[in-house]
């Protein structure tokens, strides 16, 4: 099948979904975003890029930092990280604090905001800049060096910070977080107002569609064993609390934001990002939830 002619199909059918959620509203950065909008692009392990639509149209990646940081963390620290944060689905909303209260302060996985909370104190813990490191590994995956990070974005997820807030400190009273929550609340607000675009996306997370190992620069991020757990995680976890129903529709291992992005990933194929800004209840992107349905559908994409 001819990707490129798949992907403009897959384009041009997007509009007569849109008008089916909800553009982020906790923060007026996001919310002024417009809603119809729709980009994607595939990166092969070969190296071919395939995209359509706004496919070069930097948004707020949000969740999908969680990835990012999870890799980093892993990358640096190893098997450590997983006697703080645990990796089973959460069954509950990606901001909630009642399994904290019941789990003594280990969040569920390293995707829900508590989990990627840990997974940056752990950062903050052991890098003296954990921002600055952030933004040269992303630029680094990418191989794009003008990838920034929104300060309007981050600086307005500060100042709704008090959930995230809550979290930090409900671990800090169980002895689950290292750093003064602050510190890690900026750091962890930057990841998520990392601004990239789908080709961007999908050129990072190759990686992980080729056992760790970047196929462009040749470095190894991760581990053969390391990147199948990655991807395991993102299969039972990556999706909020709709994992599940992300499994069932598309059947791979995937990470979405309220930015309205999500990058899924085909091992041994290739990574793709698809981006509409329209969210669902679960905070997932409606148009782009179709949108890798339909492609899963046409390639034979699930792993099952
Ligand atoms: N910055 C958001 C928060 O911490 C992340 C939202 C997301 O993409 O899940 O609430």
């Amino acid at each position: 099948m001819d990707l490129q002619q798949l992907l403009d199909d897959i384009c041009a059918g997007a509009a007569s979904h849109y008008g089916q959620g909800r553009v982020a509203d906790y923060i007026p950065a996001l919310a002024s975003v417009a809603p119809a909008q729709f980009g994607i692009a595939i990166h092969t392990l070969e190296g071919d890029l395939y995209s359509s639509g706004q496919a070069q149209k930097r948004f707020s990646i949000q969740s999908i930092s969680k990835a990012f940081s999870l890799t980093m963390a892993i990358h640096r620290h190893g098997d450590e990280l997983w006697q703080r944060v645990g990796k089973e689905p959460s069954g509950t909303a990606f901001n909630s604090l009642v399994q904290l209260e019941f789990e003594k302060g280990i969040p569920r996985n390293p995707f829900i905001n508590a989990g990627a909370l840990v997974v940056a104190d752990s950062l903050c813990s052991r890098l003296s800049a954990p921002v600055h490191a952030m933004l040269e590994t992303v630029r680094l995956m990418a191989g794009t060096a003008s990838i920034t990070i929104d300060r309007k974005v981050a600086d307005s997820e500060y100042e709704h910070r008090y959930r995230n807030a809550a979290m930090a400190n409900l671990m800090k009273s169980f002895g689950n977080f290292e750093n003064e929550v602050d510190r890690v609340l900026r750091a962890y607000f930057s990841y998520c107002a990392l601004s990239m675009n789908c080709v961007e996306l999908a050129r990072a997370f190759s990686f992980l569609a080729a056992d760790g190992r970047c196929p462009q620069s040749g470095r190894q991020w991760l581990t053969k064993r390391q990147t199948q757990q990655l991807n395991a995680l993102l299969l039972t976890s990556g999706l909020y609390d709709a994992a599940g129903d992300f499994a069932y529709r598309v059947g791979m291992p995937g990470k979405s934001g309220v930015g309205g992005g999500i990058m899924a990933v085909v091992p041994g194929r290739f990574t793709v990002c698809v981006w509409a800004p329209e969210l669902n209840e679960y905070g997932n992107s409606v148009v782009g939830l179709w949108a890798l349905e339909e492609l899963s559908k046409a390639l034979d994409l699930s792993l099952f």
